[in-house]
């Protein structure tokens, strides 16, 4: 099986993808220029002292892309090949995803060029603190609210906040979401992925007039978002027939309980050699014939080079980046129906959206509250992307991009430029 990478700098194909939709939507030249250059780049240098007495300087980014319609929204990331074109894409994407889904935020970023698998904890507080003393003055519930992404997590989150309030003089929980529950955190966000994820499925499903029960799944990536969307479809009635990790997959067409394959990988460290099941290669998986497919591990796994061989009704993509445009174009001419990312997603930051609303409030909602919201911003959103794509006769990425970027153009048409 051929498994070469394309290598596509993120943020071209960001901009790939709003080029297509602007075009679609005939945007005018003005507001394109304006959206297609970030609000905010700032880039800090962090010195940390390391454990063994040394000093090492990590170079890190915060990118608030759009804050049109609300205070910039998105995640940290903590990796060794973050890049600002990076963190540029990320942010832009953040700002498509929180339109598509209606939410009062703009679009941002921010990323640490580290190891952190090879760092302490007491090297990765030292870390976090600095980079926060330092991007201090452009963040702020107000202004731009950071999240967990990539090796960034609610013990980080709890850090960012005490650093940011320590700052004020007072405590702050509205900066940050994605906290620890004690601190201010919001029920619901652990699954918030998956349950987002799943909602759009089930309307999906509803619209190509296909019945779930029995209806066959494959998910690439066995982590947070991938497992708990295997566990939700299989509470749905849905057959989980293969699964996958870093190590490799497994298959068995009868069905895998997703519960037992997650106590398997938490013994054992991987989903493979789950007792009952064939083991297969990632690149298998993925044209595996089922109905619904969810890419939820990397971007870039659905290239021009494996397209034409997935055969899912399906692809709901849990992943961010999952598909290149000429994958996109592949996928749509062979009736797979692509639940983009932005959409597909979108879970995650509409219950760290009211994370913030409840940290604004002062209060903390049930997990029925924070789901009643959840589903209806999903299926709100899922439904007027299809419409669009109905209207403009363009696959659903270009869809959710057009709808997205409609809502973050009224906005800047009404706000105008200043002075
Ligand atoms: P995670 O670290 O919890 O899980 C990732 C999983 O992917 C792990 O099981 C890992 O073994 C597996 N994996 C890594 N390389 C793989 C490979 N080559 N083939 C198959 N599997 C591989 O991460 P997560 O939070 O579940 O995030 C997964 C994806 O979902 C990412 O693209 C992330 O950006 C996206 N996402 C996550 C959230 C969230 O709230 N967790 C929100 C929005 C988007």
């Amino acid at each position: 099986m051929d498994t070469k990478k394309e290598h596509v700098n993120p943020f071209e194909m960001a901009m790939t993808q709003f080029d297509i939709a602007a075009d679609k939507m005939k945007l005018e030249q003005w507001i394109r220029l304006k959206l297609r250059n970030p609000r905010l780049c700032l880039t800090v240098s962090i010195p940390v002292k390391m454990d063994d007495g040394t000093l090492k300087v990590f170079i890190g980014h915060r990118v608030q892309h759009n804050v049109v319609r609300g205070p910039a929204k998105g995640g940290i990331r903590y990796h060794p090949d973050v890049t600002l074109d990076e963190v540029k894409a990320l942010a832009a994407w953040m700002t498509w995803k929180c339109a598509v889904v209606n939410l009062p935020f703009g679009g941002g970023k921010g990323g640490v060029t580290c190891d952190p698998k090879n760092m302490s904890l007491g090297e990765l507080e030292r870390m976090t603190r600095r980079y926060i003393s330092e991007i201090t003055s452009i963040i702020g519930p107000d202004q731009d609210i950071p999240a967990p992404d990539v090796y960034t997590n609610a013990q980080t989150m709890a850090w960012i906040m005490d650093t940011y309030s320590v700052f004020k003089g007072y405590t702050v929980p509205g900066v940050v979401t994605g906290k620890p529950i004690s601190l201010g955190g919001s029920v619901g966000r652990d699954k918030a992925t998956a349950q987002g994820c799943v909602y759009t499925i089930i309307e999906a499903a509803k619209y190509l007039k296909m019945k779930l029960q029995g209806a066959t799944v494959v998910v690439q990536g066995y982590g947070n978002a991938g497992y708990n969307a295997a566990e939700l479809l299989h509470k749905e009635g849905c057959k989980i027939i293969a699964v996958s990790d870093s190590q490799g997959g497994i298959m068995n067409t009868r069905g895998l309980d997703p519960v037992a394959v997650m106590t398997h990988k938490e013994k054992t460290g991987s989903v493979v050699g789950f007792k009952g099941a064939d083991k297969i290669s990632n690149e298998e998986l993925l044209t595996l014939k089922c109905d619904i497919l969810v890419p939820a591990a990397l971007e870039n796994v659905i290239t021009k080079h494996n397209a034409a061989k997935i055969k899912a009704r399906i692809s709901a993509e849990a992943a961010n980046g999952p598909t290149t445009p000429e994958a996109d174009d592949i996928l749509h001419q062979n009736n797979v129906f692509v639940i983009p990312d932005i959409l597909a997603n979108a879970g995650g930051v509409t219950v760290s959206y009211l994370e913030w609303v409840q940290n604004l409030e002062r209060l903390s909602w049930t997990a029925e509250d924070v789901n009643k919201h959840l589903l209806r911003h999903m299926t709100n959103a899922f439904n007027e992307v299809v419409r669009t794509h109905e209207k403009y006769k363009v696959h659903m990425r270009t869809a959710s991009n057009i709808l997205a970027i409609g809502r973050v153009a009224e906005a800047t048409k009404l706000r105008g430029i200043y002075p």
